[in-house]
């Protein structure tokens, strides 16, 4: 007979909670094994909320540690930052310790349902079918109808609330991801100074090692800290959300004033990241 799994990945972010949190009120007798892939590098915001979040589902949420860490793979890619183009770290540090979780069990014919949090207003996105035939992926928030205000009620709902992050950055992942804005590295720098000197000493390592790529583009942290570059990050920040609010304005489908900080930016929040890092 052939042997079922059911696993939810979480992210640390609020699609993927909410999904959590509906799969326990929706389907409290399927056996749903939580996990978390952790890069070493997250953000302690993250925890505090999987563990919140753990408390609701009255069950622990698997942490799925790489066999090697970011500084084994950042020494095996000499020293060259992970970047757009080259995202290793996805591919070691998210999506290598889960296909070692699964694969004996996909290999010896267990059929392993993963349920993906992609809701009812996202587009089509690639990332997230199936790589193995016994993979089966399903996507209870769209066939639910359930978007991003259907998110965050289901969060509040369950006292779950939100990662505190999302008062400084708008996506959830990694704590160096080359994928934040510029304005959120300056927050991490007020935020984690600890966590955003770090980052400093990788890029400078980097850049010493020939690496082409520096965290953010076209500039070193280095360069975006300095206090005058700091204070024009804050104003073309500030300038953007004043355009945003008006343009919102004359739309009087949307005139909710952005309250996160890719809103303000008018970034699609999906944009360039994964499902398995950012939802
Ligand atoms: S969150 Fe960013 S840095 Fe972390 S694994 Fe994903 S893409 Fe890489």
């Amino acid at each position: 007979m052939s042997r079922e799994r059911h696993i939810l990945g979480v992210s640390g972010g609020r699609d993927s909670a909410a999904l959590a949190v509906y799969m326990r009120q929706h389907h409290p007798t399927l056996p749903v094994e939580y996990f978390f892939t952790d890069t070493g590098k997250e953000l302690p915001e993250v925890y505090e909320f999987l563990d919140r979040l753990e408390g609701f589902l009255g069950k622990p949420i698997a942490r799925l540690n790489p066999d090697r860490d970011f500084d084994f793979w950042l020494s095996e890619y000499g020293n060259f930052l992970p970047s757009p183009r080259t995202r290793w770290c996805t591919r070691q540090l998210k999506l290598r310790p889960l296909e070692h979780w699964l694969r004996d069990d996909l290999e010896s014919g267990t059929v392993v349902h993963s349920y993906v949090a992609i809701r009812s207003d996202e587009p089509s996105r690639e990332g997230y079918q199936s790589t193995h035939p016994n993979m089966k992926v399903h996507l209870p928030l769209r066939d639910a109808g359930i978007d991003r205000a259907g998110v965050l009620e289901i969060l509040s709902q369950a006292e779950v609330g939100e990662p505190a992050y999302y008062s400084w950055r708008s996506r959830s992942g990694c704590t160096f991801c080359f994928y934040q804005q510029k304005i959120e590295w300056v927050r991490l720098a007020e935020h984690h100074p600890e966590r955003f000197k770090e980052a400093v000493a990788y890029e400078k390592t980097a850049l010493n090692d020939g690496s082409p790529f520096t965290w953010t583009q076209g500039e070193s942290l280095t360069e975006l800290i300095n206090p005058k570059r700091v204070e024009q990050i804050k104003l073309d920040y500030e300038q953007r959300r004043e355009r945003l609010r008006r343009s919102r304005r004359i739309n009087p489908l949307s005139a909710r004033t952005p309250d996160s900080v890719d809103e303000a930016y008018g970034i699609d929040e999906d944009a360039g990241g994964c499902v398995i890092c950012h939802k």
